[in-house]
């Protein structure tokens, strides 16, 4: 399995998929579009059924069931787009045999060398296969880590018959890290009771809850008068914003917060005398603290219109996904099938919350329960970024165990 793990994921790696938020199409960009394609003709060579790519791109593909019994149907998903943070265009992986547990020379020429004096998880690692990047793009494993496995294990069951499943669906899809992932997303044509995202870091992530997500964006009017005659006329838009981001509890913030905490983020703040627009994200795992962060929100504007008229201040306050973990709970017992499976495997399950939103945070809300579980990889969306092959190995059999499970306990 090893070889087959590195021949696939260095071949996807290789394809230039970074998405592009300025993109109106789905998938946002063409390399998407060709990996999509790609997989599509593995898919079939490798036996699976039913392989569909629809107009927005998505991947569909089924590993039929091989059992007379009732099973429920599951399903895979993984995003084949990669990080706007770096560089994705030529990615050279390099192979680490037997890691020393030293540093590693990413770019001798560039002098990129990464150390566990910086990355204290790297000792962890002694003995693995590594796959790195060459110090000057990322590497990819988020998403490719999770279509490799997702990949080998279909291919794994298609040669081993004797491994009685259900109906297994997989899913590749585009531009998860724009946002978008699941927007176009046919939950009835994938048609499965619940879904995984293999699409996690370290051995051992399960995660099966996220934030609840809004955004608001403020704009505030001022009126700009020259300086010279501006007692008692002048309103200075930018002071009213300092005015208004100073009401929210100081603590309340990314660099503050951590676990369950949630947050108000100030992501941008653009402004003259006469216009000044501030952009905020809301965090919060739980939905009533959730609630009430934009309540705050609402009432601190409201006191700025009270203060300097109503035409003062626009307030355009959206939600973008909710926790999935309300959505799961209902079905816990996908969680502790995951669970189940990384034990029998002798794999320690590390669950806790996501601090931040997965593709399946909208897929559960759509209709189809979806938490996420670890590809091996660490370091994502940089020049950092490795995978250890050993563990790409142990998310496979995950996969494949989970498969199992699902068909013993029906
Ligand atoms: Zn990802």
């Amino acid at each position: 399995m090893k070889n087959e793990l590195i021949e696939r994921f260095t071949s996807y790696v290789k394809v230039d998929t970074q998405s592009d938020e300025s993109s109106e199409t789905c998938p946002s960009t063409e390399g998407q579009w060709t990996l999509l394609r790609m997989l599509v003709e593995e898919l079939e060579t490798i036996g699976m059924e039913e392989v569909t790519i629809d107009e927005n791109g998505y991947v569909m593909a089924t590993l039929p069931s091989n059992t007379e019994k009732q099973v429920p149907t599951i399903g895979f998903l993984a995003h084949v787009d990669t990080a706007t943070d770096f560089t994705g265009t030529n990615v050279n992986p390099q192979i680490v045999e037997n890691y020393d547990g030293e540093e590693i020379v990413l770019n001798k020429a560039l002098k990129v060398v990464m150390s566990p004096k910086d990355f204290p998880s790297l000792p962890e690692y002694k003995g693995h296969t590594l796959i790195t990047t060459d110090g000057t793009t990322l590497l990819g494993a988020d998403n490719k880590a999770g279509v490799t496995e997702i990949m080998t294990a279909m291919a794994y069951l298609i040669k081993h018959p004797e491994i009685k499943h259900g109906k297994v669906r997989v899913a590749f899809t585009p531009d998860e890290e724009i946002g978008r992932g699941p927007h176009k997303f046919d939950v009835a044509a994938f048609n499965a009771n619940y879904a995984y995202t293999v699409d996690g870091g370290p051995l051992g992530e399960l995660e099966y809850e996220s934030f609840n997500a809004a955004g608001a964006k403020i704009t505030i009017k001022g009126t700009n008068i020259h300086p010279g005659s501006a007692k008692d006329k002048m309103v200075n838009s930018m002071k009213i914003a300092m005015e208004l981001h100073s009401k929210l509890p100081a603590g309340e913030a990314p660099e503050h917060t951590e676990g369950y905490e949630g947050f108000f983020h100030l992501l941008s703040f653009n402004g003259d005398v006469e216009q000044t627009k501030l952009n905020y994200i809301i965090r919060d795992h739980d939905r009533e603290n959730f609630l009430a962060r934009k309540t705050t929100i609402e009432n601190i504007v409201n006191e700025i219109k009270g203060k300097y008229g109503s035409d003062s201040i626009l307030l355009e306050l959206n939600d973008q996904y909710y926790n999935m973990g309300e959505k799961i709970k209902p079905v816990m017992e996908i969680v502790d099938i995951a669970h189940e499976a990384m034990v029998s495997l002798d794999i320690k399950p590390i669950i806790k919350p996501i601090r931040g939103g997965t593709d399946g945070s909208q897929l559960s809300y759509m209709g189809l329960p979806t938490p996420n579980i670890f590809t091996g990889g660490e370091n994502f969306h940089g020049k950092y970024e490795f995978i250890s092959v050993d563990n790409m190995i142990k998310a496979t059999n995950t996969v494949i165990e989970i498969i199992k499970l699902t068909e013993q306990k029906a």
